[in-house]
């Protein structure tokens, strides 16, 4: 096993000692020949002879040589192992390495991030991410420590579960053994652990994977990620308040000793206050914003329990019923509110709280419902049919045998560090984090299952010419550049005139795009769904001898997509794009985005920007 990281060298001047590593860089001075060499904790100059003329950079090698100190003049005060050098006396090199794609020795913003992602286990060699990795680790080291001395249990709960909705959609997966069947991944472990206590546990806490399929933004992973989930039994608010703010505070001053947190007590601010106030329920509230060691954490509480159902409450009928949970369907109302549950609904009061760090809602909690009778009511006003309140008669069933009152929070650990490093997005704190538009870092993830798979579980694609993710890869563009738009779900059109009536809008709103043949050449020309290309026009307009329509053979083959559900984004198939400028007259443009039951509504300008089109006159 390798015995010294490159931070220990200082300590070793006058020792030899035996070092493994990366190749950082080189610097040939014909006789003379210098590496720096790296570790995970640094990197350290090596001096060697024309044995070194062969090293590349990134090769692993492995240096038996004297630590000595460097003459005054030659000091490296940026470097933490400056002050030294070490002269090789034996090298041998263990692997070699190709050019690397990325750079791994700036700090990697720079880098176009799909490109990042693709080669995640380079990019996790620069020291700003093997920072990032060190402190969460640290983390959750501290938060196990803290907890198990409190009289915590950690319990894992099943990921292969069924669906516990905190407002997202569910990632599904199928059943073999019960063909047409699927287990749901969870959304959080809430009526695991809420179960944990109806079996007596008393205090529960995991390092929980949650998996919620829904829109990505930069303060949220897409697809999966790790809060601190606890749950304790015979508590009030006041206890999970209380103990989660001595932890962090404590687990800060341990881990981020830079840091100076702005008031301890945190202050506590109602949810009315801080819409009054602040204009938003995650307010800012550091002194000076610029400074990154200012750390302002805040409790936000009475929240109402109920807030108007919207489409956006996925889970609970969206927008069907009346009522959406602010939180989720099992806080406890406010026990002097009870009696407005049947007058009043959305005057009631949640026992709900949010944790917010620098503007960002890093957790969320609440003290429980534990009388299967006021369960009973919330699953009425959320508008639960009899089919989903089945979903949930476990619990109700669960809580008639002995139920302790209890409440608990879920500290998003990622969450946490993002906003306490001030990363632009969470990313840069996960190991191998899944793209804003679905897809895992490395691994090429979601892809297809092989017939046979797909025989097993019973399952038929019915869609299969639809180009895989074509949908992600607009609105991952879209994100990348900081777009507006609005995803709209309808049942399927075929036709523009279709796509207008389910969208509720004028023919010339939609962005038609069709393939034609440009002198052999597929082209893509974008319009007005009430125009026509105006074919003698654009030939003469493009020096083009032949036009012709693709046929809808022709139009899969280019594109991989159905006629009818193609969008208007012809730098996505890599064939040129020509946008007639009456679309321009609309302020908001929409089309189908590579489904037919999907369609997007954005502006214009923001359209022609993100496609870059050549802009002609050619419709009628
Ligand atoms: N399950 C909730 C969440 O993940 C947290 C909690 O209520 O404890 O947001």
């Amino acid at each position: 096993m390798k015995k010294l990281f490159i931070e220990e060298t200082p300590h070793k001047i006058g020792s030899e000692i035996e070092l493994y590593g990366w190749v950082d860089s080189k610097r040939d001075h014909k006789n003379i020949i210098f590496i720096d060499l790296r570790d995970r904790t640094g990197i350290v100059q090596v001096v060697g002879d024309q044995q070194f003329k062969e090293l590349n950079s990134e090769d692993v090698i492995y240096v038996k040589g004297l630590v000595k100190k460097r003459p005054e003049n030659l000091i490296n005060p940026k470097l933490k192992t400056g002050k030294i050098e070490i002269e090789a006396k034996q090298l041998k090199i263990i692997t070699k390495a190709k050019p690397v794609p990325i750079p791994v020795n700036t700090d990697g913003y720079e880098i176009d991030e799909e490109i990042r992602l693709k080669y995640r286990y380079l990019d996790l060699r620069r020291q700003r991410m093997f920072n990032n990795l060190l402190l969460k680790s640290k983390i959750t080291t501290y938060i196990r420590n803290y907890l198990t001395k409190e009289g915590f249990l950690e319990i894992e709960t099943p990921i292969l579960t069924k669906t516990t909705p905190e407002g997202a959609r569910d990632f599904l997966v199928p059943s073999r053994l019960q063909k047409g069947n699927f287990y749901a991944l969870p959304q959080s472990p809430q009526q695991y652990k809420q179960l944990l206590m109806v079996a007596g546990i008393e205090r529960y806490f995991q390092i929980a994977r949650c998996f919620r399929d829904e829109d990505p933004r930069k303060d949220r992973a897409y697809g999966e990620f790790t809060q601190l989930d606890l749950e304790m039994s015979f508590v009030t608010q006041e206890d999970i308040l209380n103990l989660t703010e001595d932890l962090f505070t404590k687990l800060v001053k341990e881990i981020f000793p830079e840091k100076k947190i702005q008031q301890i007590p945190w202050p506590r601010i109602s949810h009315d206050h801080a819409r009054e106030k602040y204009g938003s329920d995650k307010p800012d509230l550091r002194r000076n914003k610029k400074d990154k060691a200012e750390f302002a954490f805040a409790w936000i509480i009475d929240f109402p329990l109920f807030k108007e159902q919207s489409e956006e409450d996925y889970f609970y009928g969206s927008g069907k019923a009346k009522f959406a949970p602010s939180h989720h369907m099992f806080t406890a109302p406010h026990p002097d509110d009870i009696p407005l549950l049947d007058k009043d609904p959305l005057k009631v009061r949640g026992l709900q709280h949010d944790l917010v760090l620098n503007g960002f809602e890093v957790g969320g909690g609440s003290i429980r419902i534990h009388d299967p009778k006021i369960q009973k009511k919330v699953f009425e006003l959320i508008g639960f049919s009899e089919e989903q309140k089945k979903q949930f008669s476990h619990m109700i069933e669960a809580f008639s045998y002995g139920v302790p009152p209890h409440g608990g929070i879920a500290p998003g650990i990622d969450r946490f560090l993002f906003a306490a490093l001030g990363e632009p997005s969470i990313r840069e704190v996960v190991a191998f984090p899944t793209s804003s538009g679905g897809k895992t870092s490395v691994m090429d993830a979601p892809s297809d299952a092989s017939e046979e798979q797909l025989r097993e579980l019973g399952i038929t694609i019915t869609n299969k010419k639809t180009k895989p993710n074509l949908f992600n890869q607009i609105t991952e563009l879209l994100n990348e550049n900081g777009m507006e738009y609005k995803i709209l779900e309808h049942d399927p059109v075929y036709t523009s005139e279709e796509a207008a009536k389910v969208r509720g809008t004028q023919l010339k709103h939609g962005a038609k795009a069709l393939i034609m043949f440009a002198d052999k050449k597929p082209i893509m020309l974008v319009l007005p769904a009430d125009r026509k290309v105006d074919t003698k026009k654009f030939k003469s307009d493009y020096k083009v001898h032949d036009l012709r329509m693709a046929t809808a053979q022709e139009v899969r083959k280019v594109t991989n997509v159905e006629i009818g559900a193609l969008p208007p984004f012809g730098n996505l198939f890599d064939i040129p794009l020509y946008l007639d400028s009456k679309l321009g007259e609309n302020e908001t443009i929409f089309f189908n985005a590579g489904l037919h039951t999907k369609s997007i509504k954005m502006e214009y300008k923001d359209f022609e920007k993100v496609t870059k089109p050549e802009i002609g006159n050619f419709s009628v």
